[in-house]
């Protein structure tokens, strides 16, 4: 048992995310040490492949040398400052080097320090945007079954996942949920549907719904191109182009919660770019910083800042204690630098590749019920390898999968049933076959044994989400 020590502090006081108490007495965290590359170690010194980008944030690796330069130089510098009434250079430099990367229309950032923080601008910027405008009878938010933005509870009231959400019910403000863009959560996807068109019949109860609320809708919300927490889901860029014009016809503002998304996770440094449409809003985080310090931005345009220019009547009276950390700013700065010196997002597709190929062929293992990926991003759903079903609660096969990834130095960490990749983008072709041989014998090896402990016999009720 690695370090006893640490894990008995641990148990007495801390309080993990997402974690039910019986499985961390069951499975007890590990203890990291330290983080190199892709490759976290443990107190024995035991390695794991960050297969999923230690909660999708990482990017260029761990302890990359030129971010690690990028924080010792700034913390020596400015640590930290408030950012109202004040305001700093590294700030400036990381705005200006992301403008140069999206599109012209979005050249206004409000900083903050999460995704659920950059989200959370966003919904309350639309809000008083109408506001300010005068027309404040257009209040409400509209999102997508299954879409996934944060756990705050203003963030969460515009979420689809209701595994995590259902109990909160009473505390959400009430919001317009409309139907995912490639179905219910059972369709199969099967390889990468992105170019494809969106289903005519789904479209128009799309269209249908917001042409009935327009007068009441602030904002529709949206994960672009995939629903990442919703099981790793991608859909057609068509579904964006089409309720981007509508939203225009109708003035709904658009926002892309880009949290998960962003910084060439999906093979563009956007995804937006693959859809060729700008929001009104665009929420970064994640990798914002190159994944190594938390903060967030909500980027908006030149016509939606006007609206609240003037005095405090106008004013967006928000914010928070950490915005703008000078040093998670000059991070991201550095971060963006390697982007162009690396010529990181020019080398995905050769590594992305390796990832598609090796989602396909699990794909053919029975016992995998879909498998689908975009850019550096996959998923493959399990069933009974006998009757194609997915297996029952009790069975916590996506759990199951995640236990025996460890012991073979990965982590696949399950979403329900679903075990998905998220890599880092400096992941090397080397490190991806390899990260793929063990996925696929962890795979056949936890189906067969899970097969031999629940024999296939009727429907069965679905396993509750973990991430
Ligand atoms: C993770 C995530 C969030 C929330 O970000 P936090 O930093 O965890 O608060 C919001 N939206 C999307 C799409 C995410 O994946």
């Amino acid at each position: 048992m690695p370090d006893p020590q640490s894990l008995g502090r641990d148990r007495q006081h801390i309080w993990h995310p997402f974690t039910p108490t019986r499985d961390a007495e069951e499975f007890p965290p590990l203890v990291i040490e330290r983080a190199r590359g892709i490759r976290l170690y443990d107190a024995d010194g035991r390695a794991y492949f960050d297969t999923i980008s230690s909660w999708w944030t990482n990017l260029h690796g761990h302890a990359h040398p030129v971010l690690l330069r990028a924080i010792k130089r700034q913390a020596r510098r400015l640590d930290h400052v408030n950012f109202s009434g004040f305001t700093h250079r590294p700030a400036l430099e990381l705005f200006e080097r992301l403008r140069e990367r999206l599109p012209a229309g979005l050249s206004r950032g409000f900083f903050s320090d999460n995704g659920s923080t950059a989200v959370e601008a966003a919904l309350k910027l639309a809000f008083q945007y109408f506001h300010n405008c005068g027309r404040p009878q257009k209040a409400g938010f509209a999102y997508l079954d299954g879409a996934y933005h944060g756990d705050t509870v203003g963030s969460l009231s515009v979420s689809g996942v209701d595994d995590f959400h259902e109990l909160f019910q009473p505390l959400k403000f009430p919001a317009l949920r409309l139907p995912a863009p490639w179905g219910a959560k059972a369709t199969r996807i099967t390889g990468n549907p992105v170019g494809l068109d969106c289903p005519e019949a789904l479209w128009r109860s799309v269209e249908t719904r917001l042409r009935a609320q327009a007068d009441r809708l602030a904002a529709v919300i949206v994960e672009p191109l995939i629903l990442c927490v919703g099981g790793m889901r991608p859909y057609p860029a068509d579904f964006l182009r089409r309720l981007s014009a509508l939203c225009r016809e109708l003035d709904i503002l658009v926002i892309y919660d880009e949290v998960a998304t962003g910084f060439g996770r999906t093979g563009s440094f956007l995804a937006l770019d693959q859809a060729g449409t700008v929001p009104d809003f665009l929420c970064l985080a994640k990798g914002l910083s190159g994944g190594i310090l938390p903060l967030a931005l909500t980027i908006t345009s030149e016509r939606i800042f006007e609206a609240f220019r003037g005095g405090p009547e106008k004013a967006f009276l928000h914010g928070h204690s950490y915005t703008a950390n000078p040093i998670a700013c000059a991070a991201g700065a550095a971060s963006l630098r390697i982007f162009h010196r690396q010529k990181t997002l020019e080398r995905l597709p050769a590594v992305a590749a390796i990832l598609h190929d090796g989602i396909e062929s699990l794909a053919r293992l029975p016992g995998i019920a879909d498998g689908r990926y975009l850019g550096m991003i996959g998923a493959v759903d399990l069933a009974h390898p006998d009757s194609g079903q997915p297996f029952p609660a009790t069975a916590r096969a996506g759990r199951r999968v995640y236990q025996a990834s460890l012991a073979a130095g990965l982590v696949l960490r399950p979403l329900g049933d679903t075990i998905y990749w998220l890599l880092p983008l400096a992941t090397r072709a080397r490190d991806l076959r390899e990260i793929m041989k063990r996925s696929q014998a962890v795979l056949a090896d936890t189906l067969a044994g899970l097969a031999r402990e629940f024999p296939a016999g009727g429907q069965a009720p679905r396993a509750p989400r973990e991430v």
